[in-house]
């Protein structure tokens, strides 16, 4: 069978279609290995078989060889529903079928056996015919059964299927995917409209079936729609789904820091809109920008951040570099998590691990602490003293049974923040036991100290407390009193300077209470 063809005059339309759809092909060919890029070069493929050899058929002057190269046309042509609903189906994320998504090919292939086994049955199609009343000598076929009930009705399902799966996902996309998706659409209904356009006769030439020329600008669509915009590369982690439904904010940024997505977490705790997508990322005039910027510049990987001063908002903010294989930069992910419940809370439990909860002065443990800083400041300074007292509440237990617990409580409250009062800032004041307390008078020398402590113990006595609506109680207190100039060196710590002032105090109880005591040697 020696192999003629013909040159017709409407023949350069489809090829230029065939090498726009080889470019394109080639052009993605480095787009393989994300999902929508394979989807796409299978589609380019089945594309090129179709109006390759849909030249060929045209150009081919004799049936046999026509009718070889229109066979595998419909190698093409019987797979490019199926492609296209893989696409939609890898665009939209919805994993419609899920591991089982090869059933949807089962067709197509029982379709393209019937096809080369055709002369034996008649299932797909009857008696070629050339026709040549057109400029375009094509075969044409009486089709059969299987064509009618089985090929053609499942190809347009599933071209449908996808349609209406990629116009159900559009409201919940945002972004460049609503975008996308638009043109999307577009390069599947522009085949399809043609191809049932001619299905039912209305076509400018007859028997000529024109999808095989659109092809290419569907292709030609989609191929901007998906490469041009560089972010198909991000697909994948930009997840609609997931990220939607994130409490955490998510702005994702392309190679130029422009902003491609942000999740709805992320616009409310930033107040944008949708308009910010597209915009550079710095000009956004945003506190919380403003400090990821910072993170950005510095290649911080993680940080906390602080926004506003008074009521402060505290954000845990991360930001991940998206890199190719050859380290190429093409873009970031920022994620960021409103911290302040936790931040509060980490503060509430450190106060409450320094602070007495009655009072709320330095518990006993915190008291240690900041007096032996305090106390080690006079050995390195000889020349600089400090002084300690220890105070116990005389005849508490009496106030306790007397008016009650509660009351005894308001009298602690009291009696601190009398004392308080009159201290320095520098002071350090600690509840060290039930209605034991303990000062560390920075910067005092024996004889001061005596005297700020009988103005102390002045004070309380003075003190009135209203136990009820008609009962007032007054409290006394004892003092001992210990200077570090009184002290051998061994002895100015924290521990032996306690021991000291107790012992003081232990005598000021027995000379008959609210006394002061300086510690003898
Ligand atoms: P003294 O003059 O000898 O110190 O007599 P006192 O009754 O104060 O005796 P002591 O110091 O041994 O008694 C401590 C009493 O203080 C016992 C307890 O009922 C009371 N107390 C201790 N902690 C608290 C507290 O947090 N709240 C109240 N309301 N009472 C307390
Ligand atoms: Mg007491
Ligand atoms: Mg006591």
């Amino acid at each position: 069978m020696q192999f003629q063809f013909r040159y017709t005059s409407g023949l350069w339309l489809f090829m230029i279609s065939a090498i726009i759809i080889l470019f394109l092909l080639i052009f993605s060919w480095r787009y393989r290995k994300s999902p929508s890029g394979r989807c796409f070069i299978i589609l380019m493929i089945c594309a090129f078989l179709w109006v390759f050899n849909f030249v060929f058929e045209t150009a081919a002057v004799s049936l046999a060889w026509k009718l070889f190269f229109a066979r595998i046309q419909f190698i093409g042509i019987t797979f490019i529903p199926a492609i296209w609903f893989f696409l939609v189906r890898e665009f939209t994320n919805r994993r419609v079928l899920g591991d089982n998504w090869f059933v949807v090919l089962i067709i197509p292939i029982l379709t393209n056996l019937i096809i080369w086994s055709n002369p034996l049955h008649h299932w797909f199609m009857g008696n070629p015919f050339i026709i040549s009343s057109t400029p375009f000598p094509v075969v044409d076929f009486d089709y059969q059964w299987w064509f009618y009930t089985i090929h053609a009705p499942y190809g347009y399902l599933l071209v449908a299927s996808a349609l209406i799966l990629l116009i159900r996902s559009i409201p919940n996309m945002s972004g460049v995917y609503r975008i996308q998706s638009r043109y999307l659409l577009v390069a599947i209904l522009l085949p399809a409209v043609t191809d049932i356009l001619y299905v039912v006769g209305i076509s400018p030439v007859q028997h000529y079936n024109f999808t095989t020329a659109v092809f290419s600008i569907s292709g030609l669509i989609l191929f901007y729609s998906l490469f041009h915009f560089q972010f198909l590369d991000l697909l994948p982690l930009a997840r609609d789904s997931i990220i939607n439904n994130l409490y955490d904010g998510v702005i994702i940024l392309d190679h130029k820091d422009r902003i491609v997505e942000i999740n709805p977490s992320a616009k409310q705790y930033l107040s944008l809109e949708d308009s910010a997508i597209g915009k550079a990322f710095i000009q956004i005039n945003n506190e919380i920008i403003k400090k990821i910027q910072v993170l950005i510049e510095e290649n911080i990987e993680k940080m906390d951040i602080k926004i506003g001063k008074q009521a402060p908002v505290y954000f845990d903010v991360r930001v991940n570099n998206i890199t190719k294989k050859n380290n190429a930069h093409i873009g970031r992910v920022i994620a960021f998590r409103d911290i302040t419940e936790r931040v509060e809370l980490f503060n509430q439990v450190q106060a409450l691990a320094v602070q007495d909860s009655l009072t709320g002065i330095f518990n006993r443990r915190s008291f240690m602490e900041f007096s032996k800083r305090e106390i080690y400041r006079v050995l390195r300074n000889p020349g600089y003293a400090v002084s300690l007292v220890m105070i116990d509440l005389d005849n508490f237990k009496a106030i306790n049974d007397q008016f009650g617990h509660p009351v005894g409580d308001k009298a602690l409250v009291a009696f601190t923040a009398t004392i308080q009062k009159q201290l320095r800032e520098f002071d350090i004041f600690g509840r060290v036991g039930g209605e034991e307390f303990a000062i560390l008078l920075a910067d005092t020398d024996v004889e001061t100290a005596v005297h700020i402590t009988e103005r102390l113990r002045a004070a309380v006595e003075a003190l009135r407390i209203q136990a009820d609506k008609k009962r007032e109680v007054s409290i006394t207190a004892s003092f001992g009193v210990v200077s570090s100039m009184q002290l051998r060196k061994k002895d100015i710590e924290i521990d032996s300077m306690l021991d000291l002032a107790d012992r003081a105090l232990y005598k000021a109880k027995q000379k008959g209470r609210n006394q002061v005591v300086l510690v003898k040697l």
